[in-house]
C-alpha cells in the first residue's frame, strides 16, 4: 500500500454503498509520494478504512475502488482472480466467436476494457492504474486465454482526462492481421481491430440486431449510422427486399460492402453522408421505409451537451418516423448514458407528435450481457432502444 487518501466529513455514504469512483471534491488530502496508479486505501475523516483503490491526482476521479475488504491484496492473484470471474460470467450465444470479456467498472475491473475477436484479444488500459498495469494484466489473460495475439487499442479520448498518451500497438504474441474474421449469431464479420472504432466492432447491439432481424423480411430497410454494416447484414440475410446503409465513414462502409457479400446477401446501397441531410433529402423525395434503425454515435458526451443532443434525437427520430410507411417498424438507440430510458423515450414521443405520426413501443432494448450493469454503477447503463411500430392510418 502506497499511502491513504482521507475523505472529507460525511463523504463516506457512496463509498460505504460500493460506488466505484471517488471524485476530487469528496476528498479532505491524499498522503502518499507515491506515483499516480499506485494503491491507497481510502480512509473516513476519522481514519477509519472504507476500501482500497488505485490512484489518479491528475483525473477528476481521484480513485477507483477496487476492493472494500481490508484484507483483501490487490496483487497479481487479485488481478488474475477477477479476471477469471469475468472471463467466466460470460456466456456466448451460439455461432458467435467474439464478445466483451472485461467491462472495465462494471466487472469490478476499473479501466480496462477487454474485447476477443476470434483468436485475438484487444485489450484497453483507460486509466493510468490499469495502465501502469497494462503488461501484468496482458500476460495474465495470455495465461488464461492463450489467443493468438493480444492487441492494444489505447487510443481511446477519454485516456486524455488522465493524462495519458493515446497509443496502439501489439502487447502479445502475433500482431492481429488488418481485419479479422468474426462470427456473430452465425453471420461473418470483418473486423479491424487495429484502427476501427472503439475496439473494431460495436458488440454491445449484438442482441439488438438479432431482434431487428425479426422485422426485416421483405422489408424495405434503411440502416443509419451503419458503421460497418452489421444491421445491414442481419436483415439482408432476414430476408429483407432492399437495405442502404448511411454514414458518414467512407472507410467504414467499404467494409460494409465486404461483409454484404462475406454473407452472401443481396447487394446493398452505400451511401456516404450526414444521417440528418440525407433523411431530410429522403423525405423531401418522399420516400418511404419499412425498417429505419437509428443507430447515432453517442451525441451527449457531457451534461453541457445534453439540450444539443436531445434536439439532435429528436431530429433524427422525427425525420425516420416521416419516412415509415404506417405499420413499419422504427428501430431507434441511444447509447448517451447521460440520456436515461426515459428521457430517451420522452424524445421519441416528441419526435413523434412532431412527426404527426403516432407509434407503439413494441420492444425495449439494451446493452448485451457482455456488457452487464453493475447495481453499485448504474453509470455502466448507457444503451437504450425501441422498436416503434408506426399506427395505420
Ligand atoms: N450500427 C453500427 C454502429 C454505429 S456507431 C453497428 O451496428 O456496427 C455510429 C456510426 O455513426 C459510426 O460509424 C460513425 O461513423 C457514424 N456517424 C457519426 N455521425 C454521423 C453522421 N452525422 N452521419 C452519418 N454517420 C455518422
Amino acid at each position: 500500500m502506497d499511502g491513504r487518501t482521507v475523505l472529507k466529513r460525511d463523504r463516506e455514504k457512496p463509498v460505504q454503498q460500493r460506488h466505484p469512483w471517488i471524485f476530487s471534491g469528496a476528498i479532505d488530502r491524499v498522503e502518499s509520494d507515491a506515483p499516480n496508479g499506485a494503491l491507497v486505501q481510502v480512509v473516513d475523516y476519522q481514519g477509519n478504512y472504507l476500501a482500497t483503490g488505485y490512484l489518479n491526482r491528475r483525473s477528476q476521479i481521484v480513485v477507483r475502488l477496487l476492493t472494500w475488504d481490508v484484507d483483501e491484496q490487490v496483487d497479481t492473484a487479485f488481478w488474475q482472480r477477477r479476471l477469471e470471474q469475468a472471463i467466466a460470467a460470460r456466456t456466448l450465444p451460439a455461432g458467435t466467436d467474439a464478445c466483451r470479456l472485461v467491462y472495465a467498472e462494471a466487472d469490478r475491473l476499473p479501466g480496462l476494457v477487454v474485447d476477443r475477436y476470434g483468436d485475438w484479444l484487444v485489450m484497453q488500459c483507460l486509466t493510468a492504474g490499469m495502465a501502469s498495469r497494462r503488461d501484468e494484466i496482458a500476460g495474465l489473460l495470455a495465461e488464461l486465454l492463450s489467443p493468438a495475439g493480444i492487441y492494444a487499442r489505447d487510443d481511446a479520448d477519454v485516456r486524455r482526462q488522465e493524462g495519458l498518451a493515446l497509443e496502439t500497438g501489439p502487447l502479445w504474441g502475433a500482431e492481429p492481421p488488418d481485419l479479422v474474421e468474426i462470427e456473430e449469431h452465425g453471420h461473418r464479420f470483418l473486423v479491424d481491430v487495429k484502427r476501427g472504432q472503439k475496439t473494431g466492432f460495436y458488440l454491445d447491439q449484438r442482441e439488438n440486431r438479432r431482434a431487428t432481424a425479426a422485422y426485416c423480411e421483405g422489408a424495405r430497410v434503411l440502416n443509419a449510422f451503419s458503421y460497418t454494416g452489421a444491421f445491414g447484414v442481419y436483415a439482408g440475410r432476414a430476408g429483407a427486399a432492399s437495405v442502404i446503409n448511411v454514414d458518414s465513414s467512407a472507410q467504414a462502409l467499404t467494409l460494409a460492402q465486404e461483409n454484404v457479400a462475406l454473407n452472401g446477401c443481396q447487394p446493398q446501397e452505400m451511401v456516404v453522408g450526414d444521417v440528418f441531410q440525407v433523411l431530410r433529402r429522403y423525405r423531401d423525395e418522399s420516400r418511404e421505409f419499412d425498417v429505419i434503425v437509428l443507430d447515432p454515435p453517442k451525441f451527449a458526451v457531457s451534461q453541457a451537451q445534453l439540450v444539443g443532443a436531445t434536439r439532435g434525437y429528436k431530429d433524427i427520430n422525427m425525420l425516420a418516423l416521416q419516412l415509415l410507411r404506417p405499420g413499419g417498424f422504427l428501430v431507434t438507440f441511444s447509447c448517451s448514458g447521460r440520456v436515461t430510458a426515459d428521457l430517451f423515450q420522452k424524445i421519441v414521443f416528441g419526435a413523434s407528435l412532431d412527426a404527426g405520426r403516432e407509434a407503439q413501443i413494441v420492444e425495449y432494448l439494451r446493452q448485451a450481457p457482455d456488457h452487464p450493469v453493475l447495481l453499485t454503477f448504474p453509470e455502466s447503463a448507457y444503451l437504450k432502444g425501441f422498436v416503434c411500430r408506426v399506427a395505420d392510418r
